[in-house]
């Protein structure tokens, strides 16, 4: 078997000690004599994955009892909806900081239930920055915050967290679980499940009891928080096969060292990528700005489109695949999640050097 290294921005790379796991169990779930995506999610196989998966999340956050963790479908997309649907009613007010393509969405969805108020705005600069965490305010009678941390397409990404007199509500999709958090800063916290947790087809959603109690009772069932965290995300059929790998991917993180040992690895694998760009200076070109340069997607241009294309394709025949940049913006993007092995990160590093070099 070869193995690429996928550096792809979502669905993503998986640890492969959790694929492997995934594999040998897939067919008889631990003797079960049927596969746990077979069983029903409220008999005792699922039972004890599902109880599994949060009790890890908690433990790898360092989660207090006052959050709720709830495993939702409809990805993060929905997630920009049901927030303002759940906490806006009634026109209420929330602060957004719009950092780019995600924010962008998160926006739109929140200006249909609530007055929306962007207090940090990117655009004119072409979305390649960040304001720093002490210049971002939030009206004091505002519900919350919006912020993304980390923006997947634009590859900027928030290094530290305004202090602001409200709630943060955050989409965490493409840094999720990669650095320790301030927890007590978080009102909620969503995240995309398929860059560093697990596979596509789930959200994971974290909210805080106070902002739960806020919201109404007379949603649809499935768009209220209300029918969801009380009932542990068993309301109706969770997402069992996204929230089984969830779990063997959180476990393989609290057995291996947690978050500062991811955080470590994103500092290494983005450094040995940064680098690069830096020292060919005059080839690659970073449009994102120092302070704020993701650790999770790096972002970057060659001279011409065409040596950006022949990169791409000599790379991926080299076996690293996924580097294009998004369709709305082109250049070249390296999601270099948690599970991306640091060879790999070396491997493209060496690529880019050499490339460099020949085409300098
Ligand atoms: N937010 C961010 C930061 C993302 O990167 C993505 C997906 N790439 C989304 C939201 C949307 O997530 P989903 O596809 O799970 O709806």
């Amino acid at each position: 078997m070869a193995r690429i290294y996928n550096f792809s921005a979502g669905p993503s790379t998986l640890p492969l000690p959790v694929l492997e796991q995934v594999q040998a169990d897939i067919v008889d779930y631990k003797g079960a004599g049927l596969s746990l995506i077979e069983a029903s999610h409220r008999g005792p196989h699922y039972s004890e994955v599902h109880e599994a998966a949060g009790a890890a999340l908690r433990k790898l956050l360092g989660l207090p009892d006052n959050y709720h963790v709830m495993w939702l479908q409809g990805g993060a997309t929905l997630q920009f909806a049901m927030i303002p649907m759940n906490l806006l009613q009634g026109g209420k007010q929330a602060d957004y900081t719009n950092t780019g393509s995600w924010a962008k969405k998160a926006i739109a969805d929140a200006k249909i239930f609530g007055d929306i108020n962007v207090v940090w705005d990117g655009k004119d600069e072409n979305f390649a920055t960040l304001p720093a965490a002490a210049d971002v305010d939030a009206r004091a009678d505002a519900v919350y915050l919006h912020l993304t941390s980390n923006e997947t397409i634009g590859g900027v990404q928030w290094q530290e967290w305004p202090d602001v007199p409200v709630p943060i509500v955050c989409d965490m999709s493409s840094d999720f679980l990669s650095r320790k958090l301030p927890l007590e800063k978080f009102g909620l916290i969503y995240a995309g499940a398929q860059k560093n947790l697990g596979p596509a087809g789930m959200a994971v959603v974290i909210i805080r009891d106070d902002l739960l109690e806020q919201c109404p009772d007379d949603l649809p069932a499935y768009l209220a928080y209300k029918t969801h965290a009380p009932k542990d995300s068993l309301y109706n059929t969770p997402p069992v096969f996204p929230i089984w790998v969830s779990r063997l991917v959180l476990d393989y993180l609290n057995e291996n060292g947690g978050l500062d040992w991811v955080a470590g690895l994103a500092e290494e694998r983005s450094g040995l990528v940064y680098g690069m760009i830096e020292k060919h200076g005059g080839f690659y070109r970073c449009p994102v700005a120092a302070h704020c340069r993701s650790k999770m997607n790096v972002v970057w241009r060659l001279p011409t489109e065409e040596l950006e294309q022949q990169f791409i394709a000599e790379a991926k025949a080299a076996g690293m695949d996924g580097l294009k940049g998004h369709r709305s913006v082109g250049g070249c993007r390296a999601s270099i999640y948690n599970a991306m092995p640091v060879e790999g990160a070396k491997a493209l590093a060496d690529f880019m050097d050499e490339f460099a070099r020949k085409h300098s």
